[in-house]
This record gives C-alpha cells, sequence and structure tokens, in this order.
C-alpha cells in the first residue's frame, strides 16, 4: 500500500478542498488521502456501532464502504443507530446509510449486502474488502466475522457495547484473533444484548467513534493501531483501560494447529438465543393485571429496590431481588394472596420469578412487557426517592 510521491496528484482541487484538514496532517498528506480513497472497508451491521464507524469512514474520504445488514429501521433502534432517521423506520438499513452516507460524502461510494452474513457469504463479500468493521451485536456473527478474516488474511475491527459499556479489538492477520482471547462464547442467555439490558446509545458513539479510528490507521497505514490489546470503556466512570494480548498457539482459529478450518454453523455453536425466557409462565395483559389488581390482586415488583424505586407500578410492592429459592414476604404470601402478579421492566424477570413462586406453591402470574408496557397503555406508575 506504498506510495510514491509523483502519485499524488491523482487528487481533485474539490478532493484537496474537501478533505484539507486531513491532508495537512503531515503524517497523512496527500498520499495517504489518496490511499484513502482507493480503499475498501467492510462495516458489517448498520446499527449502534456501524453508524459512527461509518459515518466517519465516509467523511474520510475512503472510497468502498460496504454495509452489510439484513434488518430495518425501527423507531428504537434511533436513540444509537444515527445513520437512520425518523423518517427512515420500516426501511432496509442498508439503503438508509447508503443514503446517508452519500449525503454526506457523494465522492465515496457505498455498497449495499442487504443481507445478514452467514457461512454460505461472508467469504464472497468480505473477500473484496482491505479492513473488516465489525458492529455487529450478536456472538455468533462476531465469531464467523473473525474466523473469515482470519482465513482470508484480513484486519479486523471488532467491538461490542452493552449498559454503559464498551470494548473495542483490533486484529492484524498473524497477530492474534477474536477468539484468542475469547476461546469461547459464553452459555446462551448468560449474556443479555442492547435489546434485554440496554445501552446508552452515546456509548456507541465514543465506540464506534473508536473504530473508525483504528480502521483509518490500517488503511492508510500511519499511527500504532491498537492491535494486541483489549480495550475496555467504562463510560459510568469515565475511563478506558487496556489489556494486553498476544497470539494464542493453540487458538482453535490462529493458532499452530488450527482445529477450525472452515466456517462452522454459528448459530448452534454459540446456542439459539433463549428469546422465550417467559415460556411456560401464565402471563396477563397490563389491562388484565390492572383489573387483578382492581379485585384485591396484590403485584409485586420482582427487581431489586433500586430500580423499582426509578419507576414501577402505581400500587406494587417491591419483593426484589428474586432468586431461586427466594419466598414472597409474609405481608403478601398467605392466605390474603391466593394469586399474585409478578411486575419487572420487561417482564422476563417476572415471568422467571412467577415460575419460582409457582413452584414454591405460591400462585403467580406475570405481567406480560412488565413496567413498560404497562406505561404504553397508559396505566399509572410512579417514582420515588431513595429516602422513601
Ligand atoms: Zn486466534
Amino acid at each position: 500500500m506504498s506510495s510514491t510521491g509523483e502519485a499524488a496528484g491523482t487528487l481533485s482541487a474539490p478532493q484537496v478542498e474537501r478533505y484539507h484538514r486531513q491532508i495537512i496532517l503531515p503524517e497523512l498528506g496527500l498520499a495517504g488521502q489518496r490511499d484513502l480513497l482507493a480503499r475498501r472497508v467492510l462495516v458489517v451491521g448498520a446499527g449502534a456501532l456501524g453508524s459512527p464507524a461509518a459515518l466517519y469512514l465516509a467523511a474520510a474520504g475512503v472510497g468502498t464502504i460496504g454495509i452489510a445488514d439484513g434488518d430495518r429501521v425501527d423507531v428504537s433502534n434511533l436513540h444509537r443507530q444515527v445513520l437512520h432517521g425518523t423518517g427512515d423506520v420500516g426501511r432496509p438499513k442498508t439503503a438508509s446509510a447508503k443514503n446517508r452516507l452519500a449525503a454526506l460524502n457523494p465522492g465515496v461510494r457505498v455498497v449495499e449486502h442487504r443481507q445478514y452474513l452467514d457461512r454460505t457469504n461472508v467469504l464472497a463479500v468480505m473477500a473484496q474488502y482491505d479492513v473488516v468493521v465489525d458492529g455487529s451485536d450478536s456472538f455468533a456473527t462476531r465469531y464467523l466475522v473473525n474466523d473469515a478474516a482470519v482465513q482470508l488474511g484480513k484486519p479486523l475491527v471488532s467491538a461490542a457495547i452493552l449498559r454503559f459499556e464498551g470494548q473495542l479489538l483490533v486484529f492484524r492477520p498473524g497477530a492474534g484473533c477474536y477468539r484468542c482471547v475469547f476461546p469461547e462464547p459464553p452459555p446462551a442467555g448468560t449474556v443479555p444484548n442492547c435489546a434485554e439490558a440496554g445501552v446508552l446509545g452515546a456509548v456507541a458513539g465514543v465506540v464506534g467513534s473508536a473504530q473508525a479510528v483504528e480502521a483509518l490507521k490500517l488503511l492508510a497505514e500511519v499511527g500504532e493501531p491498537a492491535v494486541g490489546r483489549l480495550s475496555l470503556y467504562d463510560a459510568w466512570t469515565g475511563t478506558w483501560q487496556q489489556v494486553r494480548f498476544h497470539r494464542d498457539p493453540t487458538c482453535a482459529v490462529c493458532g499452530d494447529r488450527p482445529t477450525i478450518t472452515s466456517l462452522i454453523d454459528y448459530d448452534a455453536w454459540c446456542g439459539v438465543p433463549a428469546d422465550s425466557a417467559s415460556e411456560g409462565a401464565p402471563e396477563v395483559s397490563a389491562e388484565e393485571a390492572w383489573r387483578l389488581h382492581q379485585s384485591g390482586v396484590p403485584l409485586v415488583d420482582v427487581r431489586p429496590l433500586a430500580e423499582y424505586r426509578r419507576g414501577h407500578v402505581r400500587g406494587s410492592v417491591p419483593v426484589g431481588p428474586v432468586a431461586d429459592g427466594s419466598d414472597l414476604p409474609a405481608s403478601v404470601a398467605g392466605a390474603a394472596a391466593p394469586l399474585v402478579v409478578c411486575v419487572c421492566l420487561q417482564g422476563v424477570r417476572s415471568a422467571q420469578a412467577a415460575r419460582r413462586f409457582s413452584a414454591a406453591g405460591q400462585r403467580a402470574v406475570s405481567l406480560q412487557g412488565g413496567l413498560l408496557a404497562w406505561a404504553r397503555a397508559g396505566l399509572p406508575w410512579d417514582s420515588s426517592s431513595a429516602g422513601d
């Protein structure tokens, strides 16, 4: 990817103008900018991380930007997926991304890969690019993209976010891979995704932008890419931490004797996400819970008290956190409560609690969709300070 000074004249006058503040960085210069315009980057996922990453890569003048995503824009995406606007709800994310990036910089080519990457298509897509930026939100895709990057010898900038935290990993061929750091995915269902656990949108802005920075350094061959370091961002305390790692000679994919030499069934390997955590627990709608409560059935909130205080169904009693073997407090249990309605934020923990109570002999149902469904139904809720 090295360049000679003579070829630097291939930038047009409008390009020199547009990228002026970048070109005057002596470390980048005209040749670095011309290199970026000739490079191709694949952004996996036009979501929370892919949004800031793709915006900055397009603004910086990376010549070709591939966007791989099979999803459509949902209104609940917009607080963190800043590629998309309110008018894009319902559109394919790749189409929305292409419009937005073209508006930002018509001089870059955006290629839509309107599909989820899987083992049947990932190699063909990825082979067209110089660097891969992974902003996907599932372990299956993360391992798929990693294994394909190792097979194809592509540099990979991987990241993940959840709640107030982010992580960033940069891999260059021969210098370790995602599996060197995380040899196996966590057991299915033990690590929630953003839809279950939430995320502060701006955390994606920080980590996705860091991905763009790392990708630009790899593409222009400048600076010191954060290879061999696991970078952890804690937005709660506003701190970054770095943990060094090395290529693991026993790594199943990039080790000395790899045992995984072709792409596998990643969904099966990572375990199908337990999207039906409420399975087996009787559920009631918000309206039905309201009617039950009016007729004297207690509403018991199974979350930790601090969470209860930040918002709860009006009239509900905090009994949480409910763990295995928990008993209902005496004030709620007993003859006075032949039935209770369990409540949490989204209806997952309340369903688990209802199962536990039922197993212990206390008849219980779960408020489907939790406090959020209750609030959407226009039913009253309260918050209280720690002193209440
Ligand atoms: Zn490895």
